[in-house]
C-alpha cells in the first residue's frame, strides 16, 4: 500500500518511541483503536486494554509519516525515524480485513 493512500481503517497499531532504542514499548508506546482492537488482541496474543487505545494519536503519527519524505515502507508497516523519534504505524494484512 502507497504511504499517501493509508488511512486510519489500514492501521491495526501505532508506535512513538526513541530513535535508535529497542522497540519492545520500554522506549515508547504503542497504541491501538477500537476498530482493530479484536485483530490486534489476536495479534499479539493478549488483550489491548482500554487505556492503550487511542485513536488521536494514531492519526498523528499518521500524520507525521505521511507529511516527511523520509518515511520507508516495509509492507507490513511503515516507519519514520527522525533525530530524536522514532514512529511507525503496523497495517491490517490485507486478508484480515478490518
Ligand atoms: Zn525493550
Amino acid at each position: 500500500m502507497n504511504i499517501s493512500e493509508v488511512t486510519i481503517s489500514n492501521i491495526r497499531s501505532a508506535y512513538s518511541g526513541k530513535a535508535g532504542r529497542c522497540c519492545c514499548g520500554c522506549s515508547g508506546k504503542y497504541v491501538y483503536q477500537e476498530r482493530t482492537r479484536e485483530l490486534a488482541s489476536k495479534w499479539r496474543g493478549y488483550s489491548v486494554d482500554d487505556d492503550e487505545i487511542n485513536e488521536k494519536k494514531i492519526a498523528s503519527i499518521l500524520k507525521k509519516i505521511q507529511n516527511d519524505p523520509n518515511s520507508y515502507n516495509e509492507g507490513s508497516h511503515i516507519a519514520l525515524e527522525t533525530e530524536r523519534k522514532l514512529y511507525i504505524v503496523y497495517l491490517v494484512g490485507e486478508n484480515e480485513g478490518a
